[in-house]
């Protein structure tokens, strides 16, 4: 069973025992763990750390990722130390099935969102947009704002994942005290800046979102629904931004490794789930 670390506010670690998150089934693709959530279970468990008082990461794992994470260490450290780690992508499910441990749903970051945000609106949970270009994360603050009546989007700031940037940003994110942190630099720099920052901050959970509010301003249109269904969502996005075609070059080495793996066996490595993402 895999142990949760979390940080109080105070900057403290603490073990978070019986803890139902700590009993989230997770599966091993290539040393990167990922757990194997329904949406329902996602926005419980984000519900529950929003009001936790700790600080948590929540990591949206794709094949892009776990094909990174195989040289770049500390963005893996980073991965499997997430609080959860949810299966944004086809290609995940897919590895998942083929190495024995299969997952049963795809949780997307932007659908994840999406409806979190009835839950905030609800519960009167703040959050705190962060990232994508100027203007986009307004723009998706309104729209989301429009879609739950009642929410009220605590703040929104394009800014910049330059280190240089991150005191002026964290000025901005504690002004409004949020209980949720969405940032959408893309991975690893959104990552990067969430393992930099979160522990400076008074924030319960921090997700790193990508393109989300690209997809929600209507900056990005998403692929229709049979299109992700079939596991096609990237060349949707491929089509929509061509200047991706360098990154999607990931996903036939993500291929190659998961045949290798199945091959050899070898993905059964336990991953590294030791460190805390609010460190
Ligand atoms: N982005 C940003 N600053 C940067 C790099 C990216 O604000 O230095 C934003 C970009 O505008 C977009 C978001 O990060 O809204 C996601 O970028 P990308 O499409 O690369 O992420 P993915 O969804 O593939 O993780």
């Amino acid at each position: 069973m895999d142990s949760i670390i979390a940080q109080t506010s105070s900057g403290s670690s603490t073990l978070v025992p019986e803890d139902r998150m700590s009993q989230l089934r997770s599966t091993n693709i290539l040393g990167v763990r990922i757990h194997n959530v329904t949406m329902g279970e996602t926005l419980a468990h984000l519900e529950r750390m929003a009001l936790s008082g700790s600080r948590h990461y929540l990591a949206t794992v794709n094949a892009e990722w776990i094909v990174r994470a195989q040289h770049d260490e500390l963005f893996r450290t980073i991965i499997n130390g997430a609080s959860l780690s949810i299966p944004d992508g086809m290609g995940v499910l897919l590895a998942s099935r083929l190495l024995g441990q299969p997952i049963n749903e795809r949780v997307t970051g932007v659908d994840t969102v999406r409806q979190f945000a009835a839950v905030a609106s609800r519960k009167n949970l703040r959050i705190f947009m962060l990232g994508s270009a100027p203007g986009v994360a307004e723009r998706a603050a309104r729209a989301l704002e429009e879609e739950n009546p009642g929410l009220r989007i605590a703040g929104t700031y394009s800014g910049s994942p330059d280190p240089r940037e991150d005191e002026e940003i964290r000025r901005c994110i504690e002004e409004v005290n949020p209980h949720v942190l969405l940032v959408a630099y893309g991975a690893p720099k959104q990552d990067f800046w969430i393992h930099r920052n979160l522990p400076h901050l008074k924030v319960s959970v921090a997700i790193g979102v990508g393109g989300t509010f690209d997809f929600i301003a209507g900056v990005t249109p998403r692929a229709p629904l049979w299109v992700q269904s079939i596991g096609l969502e990237w060349l949707h996005r491929l089509v929509q931004e061509p200047r991706r075609w360098r990154r999607m070059m990931a996903l036939p080495k993500f291929v190659i490794y998961v045949l290798l793996a199945r091959l050899t066996g070898s993905h059964a490595t336990k991953p590294n789930t030791t460190s805390s993402a609010g460190k």
